[in-house]
């Protein structure tokens, strides 16, 4: 998965923010061109199209695009206005006036960034937007965290994600295991809590009893009859402890076991829920499906 991450880090952003320095893009292209990025992860890590698009990016340890594109103007700011030479381009943006430098201090106002900063050197100033594009990250998730109940799910268990920083899990455990434990991290998995409005009722299909909910933690460390299949050696808080590797590697293979016997039973009952919810991408009907994890992509790094 290293190389992947690194893939996309050295070819795919730069190629999505191209010309982010001159380029004004509105809301709705920005818009765009994060669900493109949003797209590209859950298709390499094989995530349902409805997993919530800020917690896969904690989990993937990048900001949102806008930072990234917002980033690339300010530092072109810094770099013409500490242009030694007088040149024609830094004339024209000292001009009061001048569309773009408005604009570009529309975008420093967003982090928190001063004209004063822009004397700072490279290295200071870049490492200051980017301390303040995550505490920006920061504040939108937690805006999130009131409405969306996957990301609240992911904070309450992770309460002080290191933003923009990628989990040691996503680049030392395999594509299946990342998927794994990103499944669970961001609530998807099939289980009936996660998919609420697809079952007639919420009561768990292994231990039956009334009254208890089938929700991810019940399934995973609390049912009884789940637990004797899978029998699972962590607690439910575990999955989200970025710090032990090797022990998230154990982990994913429990919950794939459990997931196996979720997906089984999906399958066989009539208590399936509708198709779409339920499909990775990779069921989906894609005309060319050469993303298919193979050997290859399986092992790690
Ligand atoms: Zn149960």
């Amino acid at each position: 998965m290293r190389a992947i991450w690194q893939l996309i880090y050295m070819c795919i952003i730069p190629i999505m923010t191209y010309g982010a320095e001159a380029a004004a893009h509105t809301k709705k292209e920005e818009e765009e061109i994060q669900q493109i990025f949003n797209n590209l992860l859950k298709r390499l890590l094989d995530l349902p199209q409805s997993t919530p698009n800020s917690a896969l990016l904690v989990e993937t340890g990048y900001l949102p695009m806008e930072c990234y594109m917002d980033r690339k103007r300010i530092m072109q700011a810094h770099r013409v206005i500490n242009d030694k030479k007088t040149t024609l381009i830094k004339k024209t943006i000292e001009a009061e006036s001048n569309e773009w430098l408005i604009a570009t201090k529309e975008k420093m106002e967003k982090y928190n960034i001063t004209m004063e900063d822009l004397n700072e050197t490279k290295n200071q100033l870049k490492e200051k937007i980017i301390k303040n594009q995550t505490t920006f990250f920061e504040k939108k998730l937690n805006d999130e965290k009131t409405s969306k109940s996957k990301v609240r799910h992911l904070l309450d268990n992770k309460p002080n994600p290191k933003l923009g920083q990628r989990p040691k899990y996503m680049k030392e455990l395999t594509r299946k295991q990342c998927r794994t434990i990103a499944l669970t991290r961001t609530r998807m998995i099939p289980v009936k809590a996660n998919h609420k409005g697809s079952y007639p009722n919420q009561e768990c299909r292994w231990c039956k009893i009334q009254g208890i909910e089938e929700t991810q933690e019940h399934i995973m460390n609390e049912c009884e009859k789940m637990t004797k299949e899978t029998k699972p050696t962590h607690n439910y808080q575990e999955i989200f402890d970025d710090n032990d590797t090797d022990r998230l590697r154990e982990i994913a293979e429990t919950i794939k076991m459990t997931i196996e016997i979720i997906m089984e039973e999906n399958q066989s009952t009539a208590d399936t829920p509708k198709n779409k919810i339920v499909k990775t991408n990779q069921q989906d009907d894609r005309p060319n499906n050469t993303n298919q994890p193979n050997k290859t992509n399986e092992k790690p790094k």
